[in-house]
């Protein structure tokens, strides 16, 4: 190999940059791209990635590498390539990149604590001739001998204990290669409990099944990138033909990622996976770091032909990959909110260019972004319109809450249409879900009596009520107004703003149901470990007949006795200040409607609103997703909002206001000089208060950076690309394609 001078090597701190070392003799055979390696910087030591090696460097005062990490690359060159992408796109370092690809223990070469196990290093023939001799001269060790043969593999501790024989027998029945030893990790807690499931066939497709198996399939066998937006509503059985398409995967030799919302990895959908596949690993949450650190290895090491997980698996170090499969794929968790800001999705695409692999987008609201590339041909798209075994999807009934308020004089959350329906579905012995938004936030400016919302007509978005200053604000632009005295138009005199607490909730339905069982699930009631798998255990064993929850609740859940679900209040969705409002609202209430009516009897969706009219609610009520799509874009166009532009977010955040808000006027005024090169294709919302304006103490302020497309925008935001470490006093974040506005 010609001598090599000198590594290029990037660390986790967020610069976007190669640094050079020289490489010292000690090091010249180990040294590799891909591999880890410890250098000096700033005085101190510490990892650094190498991504490349060059004979010539233009610095003078070069540094020598201390020490390489690895033996063999820890990165293969697809992850490598793969990481430089982030950095460039997300604005965040490549080595910062690179640190999100490796558990914490893997990072840190946490070393588990192994054991040794012992087995039979020979056929059982040989074995058994080899026992009858030993019986007599060592009996003990015959019955070590006799032990393994029964069964698998064993520790030596267990193997000494129950055979009575020593561990220098042990070694003795090594030395004559009876037996073999090898180091194992001690915490091999197996992931699973009963570690064989029975194996289940494959089910017989439908034909609407038939039809997008095959279409895959031929892409699959094709060997080359491609996108498929599989769009099937709920129960239409999207998961089998996920497990089928992985079949020709692995059949073809290769493997596959399969990436689900955190909150949908339930032991259910494992347990799907897993029954049809062997060689699957799973990546979630609540594994212990050692756990991680194992599942990490048997995949580097090719124990894995299929990696289960959430956001972060994408980055499983699986070699050959020939499929990745986004399930829900519309849900804004597969966007981290710390650096590095990515999307999985969006980077599954990318990693599938690399490994010239086959992405299948799955969904049954797909978000607006991909239903449109579908419609510019850039991703193949197939649909599923029915449910599995012809079930209906569930009768959807609007409630008009301005009718409620004008009867009764106290407001109740609980519309009397709502309260009979719940009367008559307890008495049938069915099980209710009542389903309420987040709360917080909901602090929009609406007339009870006929619905009006407050909204900037410059943005599209509904202004926000704040109380201190008695003000309503636009969130995105800064436009700032008086609350109006009476509805702009009813001439109501009753505008106000609108909240709605679940423990206010929980008390009515306790009054009004007062036999009833009745839980309230959200993040306050479901702290600690599993609270929220064993409220859903209950609820399935009908230990529960009411569930009050909120999107926690939404979720991928299959209960064939919830007969109803209620949405008591549609609006705190429609008037978050984020112009995917509508969008979101769309999506929770076709997902809670796929709670109802899996079963046998047929299910019934009420929802809540002052606004009826709104086409969200209409085309959910409608199942009508092409209608809404449709709509929505029209809006989306006007304004370009994405997919027609791209956007990005900039957030402020530091102790004290009056800093962060002049940082914020600062970095604007320079993005508005900036973009006067770009004629009104770029353009520069706020600066303004974040609409949650403090967390932990941080006063936030945000600036949307809006472009006709993706190369302004980034263009526009490399000039600014160094501003985050102008100041110590406020921390500025990019977030290109923000999916949380709030
Ligand atoms: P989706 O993910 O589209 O909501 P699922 O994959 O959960 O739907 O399927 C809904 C139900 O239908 C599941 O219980 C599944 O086992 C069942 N199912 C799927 N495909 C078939 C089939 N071809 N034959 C019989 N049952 C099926
Ligand atoms: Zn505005």
């Amino acid at each position: 190999m010609p001598y090599v001078k000198f590594a290029e090597i990037v660390l986790s701190i967020p610069l976007n940059k190669k640094f050079h070392y020289s490489i010292p003799l000690s090091c010249i055979n180990q040294i590799g791209i891909g591999k880890r390696v410890k250098v000096p910087f700033r005085g101190r030591t510490i990892i650094g990635y190498c991504v490349g090696l060059t004979d010539v460097s233009g610095i003078k005062e070069i540094k020598d590498i201390i020490q390489v990490i690895d033996a063999k690359p820890i990165f293969t060159p697809q992850l490598l390539a793969i990481s430089k992408w982030m950095a460039d796109f997300y604005f965040c370092g490549w080595g910062e990149a690179l640190e999100t690809f490796l558990p914490f223990a893997v990072r840190n070469s946490f070393h588990a604590k192994t054991v040794n196990v012992v087995r039979l290093s020979k056929d059982e023939g040989f074995v058994k001739e080899a026992l009858t001799s030993l019986k007599k001269k060592a009996p003990r060790q015959g019955k070590a001998l006799e032990i393994l043969l029964k069964g698998e593999e064993m520790t030596v501790s267990e193997l000494s204990r129950v055979s009575g024989c020593n561990l220098q027998g042990i070694y003795r029945l090594r030395e004559r290669d009876l037996v073999s030893l090898r180091k194992k990790p001690a915490d091999d807690t197996p992931l699973f409990a009963g570690r064989h499931l029975p194996k289940t066939d494959h089910l017989m497709p439908t034909k609407e099944q038939e039809r997008a198996i095959v279409f895959i399939k031929t892409r699959l066998r094709e060997g080359k990138y491609r996108t498929v937006l599989l769009r099937g509503v709920t129960g239409s059985g999207k998961t089998e033909i996920y497990l089928q398409a992985i079949s020709e995967t692995i059949a073809l030799g290769r493997k596959a990622i399969v990436l689900v919302p955190e909150i949908s990895l339930t032991p259910q959908t494992i347990e799907r996976f897993r029954s049809r596949f062997d060689k699957i690993s799973v990546l979630h949450s609540s594994l212990t770091e050692k756990q991680r650190y194992n599942q990490w290895w048997e995949i580097k090491n090719g124990n894995a032909d299929i990696v289960i997980g959430a956001r972060s698996a994408l980055f499983a170090p699986l070699d050959n990959l020939g499929l990745i499969v986004i399930d829900e794929e519309h849900e804004n968790t597969f966007k981290q909110d710390s650096t590095p800001r990515y999307n999985a999705r969006d980077l599954s695409l990318v990693r599938a260019q690399y490994e010239n692999a086959v992405v299948v987008l799955g969904s049954a609201t797909p978000s607006l972004e991909s239903y449109h590339n579908a419609g510019l041909g850039k991703y193949d798209y197939v649909t599923l319109k029915s449910r599995i075994g012809d079930n209906p999807l569930p009768r959807v009934q609007i409630v008009d809450m301005r009718g409620e308020i004008q009867r009764g004089k106290r407001q109740s959350c609980i519309s009397r249409y709502l309260e009979l329906n719940m009367k008559k579905c307890l008495a049938q012995k069915g099980q209710i879900i009542l389903f309420l938004n987040r709360r917080g936030f909901s602090s929009f400016v609406n007339c009870r009596r006929c619905g009006f919302v407050l909204m900037c007509k410059k943005c599209d978005i509904s202004l926000t009520y704040h109380k201190k200053q008695d003000v309503v604000i636009c969130h995105y632009c800064y436009h700032e107004a008086s609350v109006p005295k009476e509805c702009p138009e009813c001439k109501n005199p009753g505008i106000n703003f609108f909240a709605f607490g679940t423990e206010k909730i929980e008390e009515e339905i306790k009054a009004k149901f007062p036999s009833y069982r009745l839980l309230r699930m959200d993040s306050d009631t479901m702290r600690g470990n599993n609270a929220h798998e064993k409220a859903l255990s209950a609820f399935k064993r009908g230990d529960i007949d009411i569930l009050l929850g909120t999107q926690m609740i939404a979720k991928g859940l299959d209960f064939p006795n919830v007969t109803l679900v209620g949405v008591l209040s549609a609006d705190t969705i429609i008037h978050l200040p984020d112009f995917r409002a509508s969008e979101r609202t769309f999506q929770l209430l076709s997902q809670v409607a796929g709670r109802t009516g899996r079963g046998s009897q047929e299910g019934l969706v009420i929802i809540q609103t002052f606004n009826p009219e709104h086409y969200s609610i209409i085309f959910a009520a409608s199942h009508d997703y092409d209608g809404f799509a449709k709509k929505e874009l029209e809006y989306r166009k006007q304004l370009y909002y994405p997919p027609y532009g791209r956007l990005a977010r900039i957030v402020l955040r530091g102790k004290r206001e009056e800093d962060v808000k002049e940082r914020s006027i600062e970095l604007a005024e320079k993005l508005k000089d900036t973009i006067k090169l770009y004629k009104n294709t770029v353009e520069i919302l706020g600066p303004s208060p974040a609409p949650v304006t403090r967390v932990k103490d941080n006063y936030r302020w945000h600036i949307v950076v809006k472009a006709i497309n993706i190369e302004y925008l980034q263009q526009v935001l490399t000039s600014i690309k160094d501003e985050p470490r102008i100041s110590k006093k406020v921390q500025t974040v990019i977030d290109v394609d923000a999916y949380m506005m709030l």
